[in-house]
């Protein structure tokens, strides 16, 4: 069978493959095709275009190779600690090669008096400099040049029990090379590289595997990452630009409610920021055309004022809103937050989760589809089958990047002629790098500011041997009639040793202030028994709130000064700053005090350093981005959009940056990439398109 695409050749067709192997590299690296294996690129490369004289090898170098011979071997120790040394000199100097397993074939093999090259991590054993299971090889003329980077390759356990590792990875790269390098095509246009100054595919896949220097190296990654990136971006701006041309909006430009709202009703002046964003978004509700937009802001930049705002001109003109909020917790404190501004202006508005019952739903369904109902708050149980709006204007989805661009359109799809505006809200900011990837089929509007008059959250980090301390101070602040939040890890609702150390918690508060009322929320109390105890807190009756996560968004008491969050580790960066934001939100200068042990990891201290230096949400997002990297983060494991083979979003800012300005400017030009010098975009996309996973996932 002709296969039209020399690259969709099975792998087991590769010499020195077959068919056993085959399905070991399938399963084990997914790894079907030749094209497959061309993209299974190294993650690392080992060095060896140096030599390093024994006397200049110390342990904080990566790799080292070093040339000499081998002057005397020694096994060392019984049964299961026995090891081989083997004294290693270049002449000058000598050092320790060391062998744990394999010993007797060492012995057999490796013999005194021949110059080898010996290649390894050096590490420092007292005073001694050793490197444990080098490798080995006698020297040649070929390693003498010493002018190769060798390849790293992700491999498995599993693979290299099969006796498959990266070295043998390397020698199938060597043999597809072979037969595969002829039929390497161009994949950017011309004058796209040139532009950008990136060298050709064939010269950047020879030496993304075989690099013949440094320079190279790197010109072959900047190369294919910017590929990588280019053609995520192009995809999602034309996504972007079909809806803008072919999704007509509804116009909406009544503002008599509007007015009404700011006349009689606006609590305080909104920001700048605030403004600017409201009128971003209302150009876009009176366009005609589709809004699809990002909204983002720090915790406690007001966003639950513009969505109302926003929902007032929708509604305003005769149409419905929606928000959907990732979890049932959510959902409620959105419904609760705009309820306040709903019932001030006389507008209807009810909530939808899962968990409301068969028989409330009747009549929501019923007077949604009416039209009578105004605003539907709810979780995914919005975008079932028998919710339907009249017609539905504007549809809010508060993401936490959770929901991603699949789900997204569900809720658009809800009115069958006209979609809906949409707006994505994300709780908080969100790397440059991810929303430009997970939103870049979106618009993004900013608020870059908090409302005037909030002092920064004073942040400490104290260990739990202060304690005393901790307490004293939290006294102090109850004396002047503040209120305090202590927060412990429940990632999971149903851990039980986490309820026990909310519950100790709560006994420990209560020996030590047993004169004030104290407050228990978690995820295991009925609801109403949840409400109660947060309308008590709400109201000051209780001065302190100890709670499990379910405080993190939403809750809104200004009186609130403190923030104690326990286990402070075991949180993640962006939760951390969620957290603080559930103070600072009155006039009094607030406290965050994040409490751990002194048992901590690396990244765990660089998270605790961070909240201490900054209240500042978008540093705090890309810190975040750099310690997790984008696989990690809050729900955007499932999205597929950051399965990059090469690119990387925490360290190729500038790169995506580039990559996305050269697709708009293209797709503007040429937004159905009929030009000419466009087809082998329009090529690439399509063979994409037929054959790769990536694309499939993010759209
Ligand atoms: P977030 O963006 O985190 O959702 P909220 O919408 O909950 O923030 O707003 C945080 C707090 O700030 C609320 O108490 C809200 O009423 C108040 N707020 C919002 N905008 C302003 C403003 N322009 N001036 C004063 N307070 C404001
Ligand atoms: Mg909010």
């Amino acid at each position: 069978m002709a296969l039209a695409n020399f690259f969709d050749t099975a792998i087991e067709f590769l010499k020195g493959v077959g068919p056993q192997r085959a399905v070991l590299l399938q399963k084990e690296l997914k790894i079907f095709s030749f094209g497959d294996l061309i993209q299974h690129y190294p993650f690392r490369y080992e060095d060896r275009t140096k030599f390093y004289s024994i006397a200049e090898v110390d342990d904080a170098m990566p790799y080292v190779q070093v040339k000499g011979k081998f002057t005397d071997f020694e096994i060392i120790g019984a049964r299961n600690k026995r090891r081989l040394i083997g004294y290693f000199s270049d002449g000058k100097s000598d050092m320790e090669m060391v062998w744990f397993q394999r010993i007797d074939w060492v012995i057999h093999k490796i013999k005194p008096g021949i110059e080898y090259v010996a290649f390894g991590k050096p590490t420092r054993f007292g005073k001694k400099i050793n490197i444990a299971h080098p490798e080995i090889e006698p020297v040649t003329e070929n390693n003498l040049k010493g002018n190769t980077f060798q390849p790293v390759y992700p491999i498995s356990e599993k693979l290299r029990a099969r006796y498959i590792d990266s070295k043998q990875i390397a020698k199938l790269q060597v043999e597809l090379f072979r037969v595969a390098e002829a039929h390497i095509r161009e994949t950017l246009p011309d004058n796209l590289l040139k532009q950008q100054h990136l060298i050709n595919k064939k010269e950047a896949l020879k030496n993304i595997h075989f690099p013949k220097t440094q320079e190279l190296l790197l010109a072959a990654q900047q190369r294919l990452k910017f590929e990588e990136l280019f053609y995520i971006q192009l995809r999602l701006i034309k996504m972007k630009l079909v809806r803008q041309d072919k999704f007509k909006g509804q116009v909406f430009n009544d503002t008599n409610i509007l007015t009404k709202f700011y006349k009689e009703h606006l609590p305080f002046d909104l920001t700048e920021a605030q403004k600017r964003v409201i009128r971003e978004i209302y150009i876009d509700m009176k366009s005609g055309k589709q809004m699809s937009r990002l909204l983002q802001g720090d915790v406690g930049s007001g966003k639950t004022i513009v969505a109302f705002i926003c929902l007032l001109l929708v509604i305003g003109g005769e149409a419905q809103g929606a928000l959907m909020a990732p979890t049932e917790i959510l959902a409620q404190q959105h419904y609760a937050n705009l309820k306040k501004y709903a019932d001030l202006m006389g507008i209807t508005i009810a909530l939808l989760t899962g968990s409301v019952k068969k028989s409330k739903r009747q009549p929501i369904h019923e007077q949604l589809q009416k039209g009578e109902l105004k605003i539907l708050i709810g979780t995914h149980a919005l975008i079932e089958e028998e919710v339907k709006f009249k017609k539905l204007g504007l549809a809010i989805i508060d993401e936490q990047h959770r929901f991603g661009v699949a789900q997204r359109s569900k809720l658009w799809q809800k009115n069958a002629e006209v979609y809906p505006h949409v707006l994505v809200m994300t709780a908080t900011p969100i790397p440059r790098t991810l929303a430009m990837t997970l939103y870049g089929d979106l618009e993004i509007s900013t608020i870059d500011e908090l409302p005037k008059g909030r002092k920064p959250i004073q942040t400490t980090h104290q260990f739990d041997s202060s304690r005393l301390k901790v307490n004293g101070f939290i006294r102090s602040q109850i004396e002047l009639g503040r209120q305090v939040y202590v927060v412990y890890p429940l990632i999971d609702e149903s851990e039980k040793l986490d309820l026990k150390h909310l519950m100790d918690g709560y006994e420990s508060m209560s020996r030590a202030f047993p004169d004030v009322p104290i407050s228990i929320v978690h995820g295991q109390m009925k609801p109403q028994a949840k409400d109660f105890e947060m309308a008590r807190f709400v109201k000051g009756e209780t001065k302190i709130m100890v709670a499990t996560t379910v405080i993190e968004v939403g809750v809104d008491v200004p009186n609130a000064s403190v923030m104690i969050i326990e286990n402070a580790e075991r949180f993640g960066l962006s939760q951390l700053h969620q957290l603080r934001g559930r103070v600072g939100r009155g006039a009094e200068q607030s406290y965050c005090i994040l409490m751990t042990s002194y048992k901590l990891g690396a990244d765990s201290k660089t998270r605790l350093e961070t909240m201490v230096k900054t209240n500042n949400g978008f540093e705090i997002a890309e810190t975040d981005l750099k310690l997790r990297g984008p696989g990690d983060l809050m729900g955007t494991q499932q999205s597929g959009a950051l399965d990059l083979l090469i690119a990387d979003l925490s360290k190729d800012g500038k790169l995506l940056q580039r990559a996305r300005e050269a697709a708009n400017e293209i797709l503007i030009n040429d937004p159905e990439l009929k030009k000419m010098e466009n087809a082998l975009i329009r090529t690439q996309i399509e063979s994409v398109k037929k054959t790769a996973v990536n694309w499939s996932r993010i759209s």
